[in-house]
This record gives C-alpha cells, structure tokens and sequence, in this order.
C-alpha cells in the first residue's frame, strides 16, 4: 500500500511539474536570499493568513498539527514495515511529550475544522459563495474538513485503545506515551476484552495510514495542493515592486526609435528584445511557468476577490476565478497530452473566450488589492495583463475608450483629443 500511494502521488507531482512547465521561460535565480525570506516569512511562518486573525489563526493551528502529528506517520511506517510496535518509545519522556502535544494539536484540529465547516456552511461567507465556488470547489472544500475530522478521530480512538491495553498489561502494547485527550474517551472501551480492544486499535491504526495515503493522493485533485506548492510558489513570488509593469524588450526599443531618431535602427539587438512570435496570452502555454505554479497553488480561499474593486461594484471580474479557470484549463492540455503520447493535439479550446472573457479582463482596474491580499504570493494580475496585452497587440481588440485614448496619446502626446499647442490653453482661462 506504502509503495502503491507514493508510487501514484510521485506520477502525478511529475505530470503537474510537465504541466507546469509547458509554460514560458522565466528565469527566477535572482534575489535568492530575499526569495528564502520571503519563504520562510510567507509560507512557513504564515505571515499574510494572520491578517485576518480567525481564519489566520484556525488555519495555522491546523497547518501545524497536520504537520506536526504527521510525525506519527513516520512512527506508524517504520512499526508497519518491521512488526514492531511504538518504535520511538525508547525516547523515554521526549515521547511522552510528543505524543502528548500531537494529542493536543489533534483536538485543536477538531475544534479548528469545525468552525471552518460552521463558517462555510452556516454562517456562509460571502467569499465562499461566488458562483466558481459552485460544484466540486464547494464540495472539494467541505470534504477535506471532513478527512482531516476522520484522521483526527481515529488518531484519538487509535491511542485510547492503545492506552487501555498498555494498562491492562497487554502483551505487545508497550507502556509509553502520555494521552491527555484520548484518555477521556476510555469511559467507553474500559469494559471491552482485550481482544475486542486489539481489533479496535488495529482498525483505526490501519485507517489512519490508508486516511494518510489517501489524502495524499487526494491533494492532486484538490486545492490542497497548495500545502506543497506554497513553499515554491512564495519562493519564487515577485520580488519586484508591485506596481512595475513588465515591458516587451522587442516594443520599448520600438517606441525608442520612434522617439529617438539619433538611435541606429539597425543595432543589434539583445536576445530578449527580438520580436516575439506572438504577444502576450490567449492561452496556458503562453503564459511564464511561474503564472502556471501559481494557477495549481491557489487556496481558492477568495480573499482576493473580495478585495477586488471591480468584484466589488459588480462586475463579472473575480481573480480567483482567474487562477482557478487558468488550473483548469492547463489540466485539460495536459490531459490531452496523456491522451496523445505527451504531445498536444489542437482541440479548439483555448483560455480566452473559452474560460475567460475579455469582459472580466477589462473590468480589471490593475489596482494591485488581489496580488497584496493572496497569503501565498499569488499575482492574477499578471495573467490579466497579459491577456489584455493578447487582445490589443494580437486582435486590436481593445475596448472603443480604450483604443481613443491611446489615438489620441499616439496623435496629441496625451490621452485627451485636443492639440498638443493647445495644452496651456487652461492657464490663461479666466479664473471664475
Ligand atoms: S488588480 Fe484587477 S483583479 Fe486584482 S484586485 Fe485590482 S481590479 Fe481586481
Ligand atoms: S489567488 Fe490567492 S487570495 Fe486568491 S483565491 Fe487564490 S490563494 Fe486565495
């Protein structure tokens, strides 16, 4: 079973990273210390859940005693593959205290998950009610809370069994650990005979590792995923302020020209300011891989569309939606290329139009809330951008409003339709 759920998971971790590099190059080996900070800062220390100190807090206690109780695992492997039983307990009181804070850690867990159930299904906020959220994400959401309450159950039933065996002198059942929560539970098994009591700590040992691999094979298809991929994903995050937009090497030395003539036209030109063979996104490949990382990171915990001014005047823009239609979408390329010996046949279908309008593309203000909202250094903004530069650049398909300022910027030297000689004209009006 060890080798049947590593074997799976390993197969799709190396479908997501194909996946994830179909996209375009990006090269990320700058400010290597910062981007450990940022890692550390970011993913490990949790430092954007926090700001919202419910949520912040209930998720990092379950992010720790996830973690933490997943030490057990290891435990519960190593007496698996060897027969033997509480290896580590040779620890003496060290062991004694970790079993205790993993008994600790569980509960929290329980009381964690419960209020995130209460605040999705219940108190039903409102981020957790957008339409993308309907279907498998709400369901995806809900049935997570609900394997992380099973594993805990059974990690608590598991150790009660153990417990009363250890003091009924139980053959095997070595004494050690320390069990300040599942000690309450022995009310109802301290009058089972032992064998009964056996069967009950095997079962829920056996369900508690097949819960484990399981959940492990599960994160593929959930947004889940982000417990692994937000180490990378903050890792290689922006580190460039926020407003600095991205210019095309190939239409900066364009415009140079145009607004300086004294430059040689025919100088050579750097590798990365050849004309591309097609500007900006209209579909996954077109993207950088680290807009890929970020599409299979996101939580879809939608605290950045409602942050979103645009989503917040009502407009058809959601950057969640944004990341989620993007994962989606690169899920079905690489399907079709498992489909057809690893090489993408056309289906008609691309990430414009078929998953995102340019309506949500032009609602987008580029405020920037979405990209400093994300607890994981998510940027939809610049899978927006992007987009937009796709439709002006490859379509001329930029809104009417859109397309006059830019006449009259490329005609005036400003965005207004008046002569540039007349553009002191204000400062002799008559003050009224
Ligand atoms: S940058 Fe665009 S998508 Fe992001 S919050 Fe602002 S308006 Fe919304
Ligand atoms: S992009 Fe970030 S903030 Fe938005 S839903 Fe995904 S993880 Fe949450």
């Amino acid at each position: 079973m060890l080798v049947l759920g590593i074997g799976i998971f390993t197969r799709n971790i190396l479908k997501i990273r194909r996946n994830i590099f179909l996209g375009k190059k990006a090269d990320l080996s700058d400010n290597t210390p910062l981007r450990w900070r940022n890692m550390a800062k970011i993913a490990l220390g949790q430092t954007k859940m926090v700001v919202r100190p419910v949520a912040g807090i209930l998720h990092v206690v379950v992010y720790v005693g996830f973690v933490i109780i997943n030490i057990e695992v290891l435990e519960i492997i190593i007496d698996g593959l060897f027969g033997t039983h509480r290896v580590f307990a040779g620890l003496g009181v060290i062991y004694d205290v970790l079993i205790a804070s993993f008994e600790i850690l569980a509960f929290l867990v329980i009381v964690a998950v419960v209020v995130f159930w209460l605040r999705r299904n219940v108190i039903k906020l409102k981020r957790f009610l957008s339409p993308e959220m309907e279907g498998w994400p709400k369901k995806d959401g809900n049935l997570i809370l609900y394997i992380e309450l099973v594993l805990m159950f059974l990690f608590l039933t598991m150790n009660a069994a153990d417990y009363q065996l250890q003091l009924m002198g139980s053959e095997h059942y070595v004494r050690a650990g320390s069990f300040p929560i599942s000690q309450f539970l022995i009310g109802f098994i301290d009058t089972l005979p032992e064998a009964t009591l056996i069967i009950i700590e095997r079962t829920a040992w056996w369900l508690h590792i097949t819960g484990i691999l399981l959940f492990l094979n599960y994160l593929y298809y959930s947004k889940h995923l982000h417990i692994l991929l937000a180490f990378p994903n903050t890792y290689y995050g922006r580190t460039t302020p926020k407003g600095q937009f991205e210019n095309l090497e190939a239409v900066t030395k364009e415009v140079q020209l145009m607004m300086d003539p004294s430059l040689d036209p025919y100088a050579p030109v750097a590798e990365d300011a050849s004309e591309p063979e097609k500007f900006g996104a209209s579909d996954v490949q077109d993207l950088k891989w680290v807009q890929l990382l970020n599409a299979y990171t996101c939580t879809e915990c939608g605290r950045c569309t409602s942050e979103c001014p645009a989503n917040q005047t009502g407009k058809k823009l959601s950057p969640r939606k944004i990341m989620m239609d993007t994962r989606d979408r690169l899920e079905e390329v690489g399907k079709n290329m498992d489909a057809n010996g690893g090489v993408f046949v056309e289906d008609g279908k691309q990430l414009l139009n078929d998953y995102i309008t340019s309506e949500e593309l032009w609602a987008c203000t580029s405020c920037n809330a979405c990209v400093e909202a994300c607890p994981i250094s998510i940027d939809p903004l610049s899978i927006i951008m992007d987009m937009r530069q796709y439709l002006v650049m490859e379509q001329s398909a930029a809104p009417t409003d859109l397309n006059n300022m830019m006449s009259n910027i490329e005609n005036n030297g400003a965005p207004w339709p008046f002569n540039q000689m007349d553009r002191l004209n204000w400062s002799s009006e008559p003050v009224k």
